[in-house]
C-alpha cells in the first residue's frame, strides 16, 4: 500500500506560516485515478502536529481578531486575483489527482473563487444591529465577534471549491483556521493554500494538517477548536457532528445525497434531456448535487430511448484530454463499489438500459478507475441502487403517475440535498418548491448550487447543524453575537433614587 521512495514529492503541512515536512511514519500515495501513476505522498499528521497547528491558530487569533475589516477584505481581494491568474495550473493539478475533466476542474475552482470574492465583502456581511432609545437614553446594539480557532474537514470530490467554502469566510470573520483536506487529493487544495499565504494571510491564521480518521477525530476532540465545518458522507458527517458537538463545538455538516429530478409531460424535451445527461454523468456522478434519480411522469416515460441514445454519445477517458466528458472514479475501491452496485441493481430487478462497466479505453487509461455512464429503468424504493448513494455515473429512472406522487417519493427518501423539476407550468413549479423537503431546489435547473449571495443548505440526512456554508448563514456560524445595552449620562439625565424593578425605564 503506502510507498516511501524519496523521489516522490511529499505534501507539506502548514503550521504557523511554514510549509513543513511531517515527522509521521504513516504516508499514503496520491494516485492519478486515470492512470494509477503515483503523484505524491501525503502524511497522516501526528497528534503533536495537530496540536502545533491548533496552537499556532490560537496564538495568531490574539492579533488577527483585532485586524481591521479593510485589511482582512484586501487580502481576499488579492487572493481572488491570484486564483484567477493561476486557475489553469491549479486545474491541471486537480484533474491529475481527482480525475474530473479540465473544464470541470476550472469550474470547481471558479465556484470556490466566487466565495473568495464574497469574503472580500466581509465589511457588509459582518455588521451588527442597533436600536436607538430602547428605553430612555438607552441604546442596544450587537456585534458579531469571531469565535477563535475553527476547523474544516473536506471531501475528495471538490478539492478546490469546498476548502474555499470554508477558510476564506472563517478567516474574513476574524477567526483562525485549521484545514484538513481529503487525504485522497490534497495537492490542488495545497496550491490554493500557498496562494492564500501569498495573498497576505499572516502566519498561524491558516494552518493545514493532513490525515484521515484519526486526524479528523483529533479535530473533533481538541479543546481549543471552537467550530468545525464538515463536508462529506452522511456516515462520517454524523459521527463528526456527534463527536464535535459533545466536545462543545459549533458544528455544520453537509452530507450525502440522492438527488431526484421530476420530469412533467409539458417539459421542454430537448433542454430537459440535455440537462439530465449532463447532471447525471458530469464528474462521473461524483458530485453531491449529481442527479441520481429521474422520476418520469406520464408520457415522458417514452423518453427513455432518447435519454439512453444521448448518453451513449459521451466520451469516457482521461480528464486531461480534450473531448473527454466522463473521467475516472477516485479510486479502485470506488470503482469496485460502483460496479458491484450495478450488478446488484440488475439482480434486484431493475432494467439495465445502459451498462457502463468495461467502457472502451485506450493506452494508459486501461489502468484507470473507469466506469462509463449507466442507466437503470424500473427502479423502485427498496432496491440498493435507489436506497444508497452510489456516487458514480449511475442514473436510476423511476416512474410516477402524477406530480403529487413524485413529490411524495422524494420526501420519503432519507436524503434532502438537491432536487429539480422540469416543466413549463408555473403552478406546478410553485407547488413543487412549496412541498418538496429538500435543501436546494431547481426549476428547470438540474444542479441548483447557490451562488455565494445565498447559502448552501440541505434537509434531513443531508445536513446536520442549523447554518450552512457561505452566504449570510456562515457569518452567523463563524461569529458569536454579543448584545450590548448602554446608557450614557450627562448631568441633566442622572436619575435619583434606587430602582429595584427589572424595567430599564
Ligand atoms: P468521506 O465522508 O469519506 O470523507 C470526508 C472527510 O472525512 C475526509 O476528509 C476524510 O478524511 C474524513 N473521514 C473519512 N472517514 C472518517 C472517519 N471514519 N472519521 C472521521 N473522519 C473521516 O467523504 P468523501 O468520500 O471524501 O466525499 C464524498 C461524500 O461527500 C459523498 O457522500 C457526497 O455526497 C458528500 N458531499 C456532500 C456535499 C454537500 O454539500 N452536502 C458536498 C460534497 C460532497
Amino acid at each position: 500500500m503506502p510507498t516511501t521512495p524519496s523521489t516522490i514529492p511529499t505534501v507539506k503541512l502548514l503550521i504557523a506560516g511554514k510549509f513543513i515536512e511531517s515527522q509521521t511514519t504513516e504516508w499514503r500515495d496520491i494516485v492519478n485515478p486515470a492512470t494509477q501513476q503515483v503523484l505524491a505522498r501525503v502524511p497522516m499528521a501526528t497528534p503533536a502536529e495537530v496540536d502545533a497547528a491548533v496552537a499556532a491558530g490560537k496564538e495568531a487569533f490574539k492579533t488577527w481578531r483585532h485586524t481591521p475589516i479593510g485589511v482582512r477584505a484586501r487580502i481576499f481581494l488579492k487572493y481572488q486575483q491570484l486564483i484567477r491568474d493561476n486557475i489553469k495550473e491549479i486545474a491541471s493539478i486537480l484533474t491529475a489527482e481527482q480525475g474530473k475533466t479540465l473544464p470541470d476542474a476550472e469550474g470547481d475552482i471558479f465556484r470556490g473563487l466566487e466565495v473568495v470574492e464574497h469574503a472580500a465583502n466581509i465589511g457588509n456581511l459582518q455588521m451588527g444591529e442597533l436600536a436607538n432609545n430602547v428605553a430612555t437614553g438607552v441604546d442596544t446594539y450587537t456585534v458579531q465577534q469571531p469565535l477563535g480557532v475553527c476547523a474544516g474537514i473536506t471531501p475528495f470530490n471538490f478539492p478546490a471549491m469546498i476548502p474555499l467554502w470554508m477558510f476564506p469566510m472563517a478567516i474574513a470573520c476574524g477567526n483562525t483556521f485549521v484545514l484538513k483536506p481529503s487525504e485522497q487529493d490534497p495537492m490542488s487544495t495545497m496550491r490554493l493554500v500557498e496562494l492564500a499565504i501569498e495573498a497576505g494571510i499572516p502566519p498561524g491564521v491558516l494552518n493545514v494538517v493532513h490525515g484521515g480518521e484519526s486526524v479528523a477525530n483529533a479535530i473533533c476532540d481538541h479543546a481549543d477548536i471552537k467550530a468545525v465545518s464538515f463536508v462529506g458522507s452522511t456516515r462520517v458527517g454524523t459521527h463528526v457532528y456527534n463527536r464535535a458537538s459533545l466536545a462543545g463545538k459549533r458544528v455544520q455538516c453537509m452530507m450525502g445525497a440522492k438527488n431526484h429530478a421530476i420530469i412533467l409531460p409539458d417539459a421542454h424535451k430537448e433542454q430537459t434531456l440535455n440537462s439530465l445527461v449532463g447532471a447525471a454523468f458530469g464528474a462521473a456522478g461524483q458530485r453531491c448535487m449529481a442527479l441520481s434519480v429521474v422520476i418520469l411522469v406520464g408520457e415522458t416515460q417514452a423518453w427513455i430511448p432518447e435519454l439512453v441514445a444521448r448518453t451513449r454519445t459521451l466520451t469516457v477517458g482521461n480528464g486531461a484530454l480534450a473531448g473527454t466528458d466522463v473521467g475516472p472514479l477516485i479510486s479502485c475501491a470506488a470503482k469496485d463499489r460502483v460496479e458491484s452496485m450495478i450488478a446488484r441493481g440488475a439482480g434486484e430487478g431493475a432494467k439495465l438500459e445502459l451498462d457502463g462497466r468495461l467502457p472502451p479505453l485506450t493506452g494508459s487509461a486501461r489502468e484507470g478507475n473507469f466506469v462509463g455512464p449507466t442507466i437503470f429503468s424500473g427502479v423502485k424504493p427498496g432496491m440498493a441502487i435507489y436506497d444508497q448513494e452510489v456516487f458514480g455515473p449511475v442514473l436510476c429512472i423511476a416512474e410516477a403517475p402524477s406530480l403529487e406522487a413524485a413529490i411524495a417519493m422524494i420526501n420519503a427518501n432519507p436524503n434532502g440535498n438537491g432536487t429539480a423539476l422540469f416543466t413549463q407550468s408555473g403552478a406546478a413549479a410553485r407547488k413543487f418548491q412549496e412541498e418538496v423537503d429538500v435543501g436546494q431546489v431547481g426549476i428547470n435547473v438540474p444542479i441548483p448550487v447557490p451562488v455565494p449571495l445565498f447559502s448552501f443548505t440541505g434537509s434531513r440526512a443531508s445536513k446536520l447543524g442549523d447554518l450552512g456554508p457561505y452566504g449570510k448563514q456562515v457569518v452567523m456560524f463563524y461569529t458569536q453575537t454579543k448584545t450590548i445595552t448602554e446608557r450614557w449620562f450627562d448631568d441633566s439625565s442622572v436619575s435619583t433614587g434606587v430602582n429595584t424593578t427589572i424595567s430599564l425605564r
